[in-house]
C-alpha cells in the first residue's frame, strides 16, 4: 500500500510552484517555474531511492533497477508542466504516484525482473508553443527538427528554449527508445470528465484515447446591406455555417461515442448591418474508433456541401490535424484489472476524450492508462480537484499495475 499522506503532501508542495492568484498553477515548459518543479520532483525521486537523470529532450527520469538490468523497462509517469492557470492534479498526480509506488517498493525491499522508470515528460500540454507532447515524441523517436521550429508568443522557438536550458536540438534522436527496450507504459491521470463521478467510482481503466481530427471550414457567400437585400436573394455565409453546425451536432450525437465541437468562429466583415460574406469555423471531432470518427466526418462533409450548394455559398474544408485514436493495450488493461481486483475495487472501462503522452508511445510499446474521478469533471482550471482518497486509490492501482508489469521477484527462503 502506498503512503497516502506522503503522496498528498508532495502534491501540495508541488502546487506551490508557479501558483497563481486564484490558487491554480502556471508552469509552462522551459520556464523557471517548470525548472523548479523538476528540481523538486528530482529530490522526491532521490528520497525514493531512484537514480535520477534528464534525457536529451528534457524528460526527467527516475529509475529503479531490475534484477535483470537488460530486461525491457516498464515506463510510468506523466507531466508536470501545466496550461495557463491550470489545476494541481493534471500531470502531477501521475508523476508523484509513480514516485510513491517505487518508493514503497524500495522501502519494502521488493525487487522486480524488469527495471522501472518514472518519467516527467517535457511539455505535454503544448500551452507555450502550441505544440505538445514534446518529451513523449522524443522517447518515441518521432520528434523532428522541423517541429522544434514551433514558436511561443514571444517568437522563441522550441529549439531556442532547448539551447537556453542546456539541451542540444541536434541531439534529440538520442532520447529515442527502441521497441525491444520498452515493455510497457502505464499512466495514472485525472479523468477530466464526469463519467466516473456519474458511476460513483473512484477510478477506472482507460479503453483508448480518442484522436482529434481538426478541420477548418471556409464559407464564402456574398456581402450585402442588411436593409437593402431581400431575404430571398441572400447568400449569407453565417446562416449557412449555422446549418452545418447543427448537422455536426446531430451526426456526432447519433453515434453515442463521437464528440464534435465548433470552438472558433470568425465572421467577416462583422458589421451589425452587413450580411456576412465570409465565415471560418473550426471543428474538433473525436472518437476512440477511427472508423466511426471518419464515418461521421464523411456524413458531415456530404451534408455541408449540399447545404452550401442550396445557399449559393462556396465551401472549402481544410485539414488542420488528423491524429489516429490510440486503443489501450490488453497487456496494460489486464494488469490494471488485476490491480483493481487485488484492492477489492470495482473496475469499469472508459474512453479518454483528451490526448495524453501515451498516444505518442503507441507504436513504441503496449500502452495504457488509469483514470481517477475529477470533481464536476473540471480540469485546466484552478477548480480542478480530486479527493485525497481517490488519489490514494489511483496510486495503489498504479503500484499493483506496475508491479505486475515489471514482474515481482519472489524470494524463496529455505531453512
Ligand atoms: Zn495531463
Amino acid at each position: 500500500m502506498i503512503n497516502e499522506e506522503r503522496l498528498w503532501g508532495r502534491l501540495q508542495l508541488l502546487s506551490e510552484i508557479g501558483k497563481t492568484d486564484s490558487d491554480g498553477v502556471t508552469r509552462l515548459s522551459f520556464t523557471p517555474e517548470e525548472r523548479a518543479a523538476k528540481d523538486l520532483v528530482a529530490a522526491f525521486m532521490r528520497e525514493a531511492g531512484l537514480q535520477v537523470l534528464e534525457d536529451e529532450v528534457g524528460n526527467l527520469i527516475g529509475r529503479k533497477e531490475g534484477v535483470n538490468p537488460d530486461a525491457p523497462v516498464v515506463l510510468t509517469g506523466s507531466h508536470i508542466d501545466s496550461v495557463f492557470n491550470g489545476g494541481n492534479f493534471d500531470g502531477p498526480l501521475g508523476v508523484l504516484s509513480a514516485v510513491e509506488a517505487l518508493q514503497v517498493m524500495n522501502e519494502q525491499g521488493i525487487e522486480t525482473e524488469h527495471p522501472i522508470e518514472v518519467i516527467a515528460f517535457t511539455d505535454e500540454e503544448g500551452a507555450r508553443f502550441s505544440f505538445g507532447m514534446i518529451g513523449s515524441r522524443g522517447i518515441a523517436g518521432t520528434l523532428t527538427q522541423e517541429e522544434l521550429l514551433n514558436k511561443d508568443k514571444q517568437g522563441i522557438s522550441i529549439a531556442d528554449a532547448f539551447v537556453a536550458n542546456g539541451l542540444e536540438p541536434e541531439a534529440i534522436g538520442k532520447a529515442a527508445r527502441k521497441p525491444e527496450e520498452v515493455k510497457a507504459y502505464v499512466e495514472l491521470h485525472i479523468e477530466q470528465g464526469k463519467v466516473l463521478e456519474g458511476q460513483n467510482l473512484s477510478a477506472g481503466i482507460v479503453s483508448g484515447l480518442a484522436g482529434p481530427l481538426w478541420l477548418k471550414f471556409i464559407l464564402e457567400g456574398e456581402v450585402g446591406h442588411a436593409g437593402a437585400t431581400p431575404m430571398s436573394i441572400r447568400h449569407d455565409a453565417l446562416t449557412t455555417a449555422a446549418r452545418i453546425m447543427l448537422v455536426i451536432e446531430e451526426e456526432a450525437a447519433k453515434t453515442g461515442t463521437t464528440v464534435g465541437t465548433v470552438g472558433q468562429v470568425q465572421v467577416q466583415p462583422g458589421g451589425i448591418n452587413i450580411i456576412p460574406g465570409r465565415v471560418e469555423f473550426s471543428l474538433d471531432l473525436r472518437d476512440i474508433s477511427e472508423v466511426v470518427r471518419d464515418e461521421v466526418e464523411a456524413k458531415i462533409r456530404v451534408q455541408a456541401e449540399q447545404i452550401c450548394r442550396n445557399q449559393g455559398v462556396k465551401l472549402t474544408i481544410e485539414d488542420l490535424q488528423r491524429v489516429a485514436p490510440a486503443p489501450c493495450s490488453d497487456i496494460v488493461k489486464n494488469a490494471a484489472k488485476d490491480a483493481f481486483d487485488t484492492l477489492g475495487l470495482e473496475s469499469n472501462y472508459l474512453p479518454s476524450g483528451a490526448g495524453h503522452d501515451g498516444m505518442q508511445l503507441m507504436d513504441l510499446c503496449p500502452m495504457g492508462m488509469i483514470f481517477i474521478r475529477s470533481k464536476n469533471g473540471i480540469s485546466h482550471d484552478p477548480a480542478e480537484w480530486s479527493s485525497k482518497e481517490d488519489c490514494r486509490d489511483g496510486a495503489n492501482i498504479l503500484y499493483h499495475t506496475v508491479l505486475s508489469l515489471a514482474v515481482q521477484k519472489v524470494n524463496i527462503t529455505t531453512n
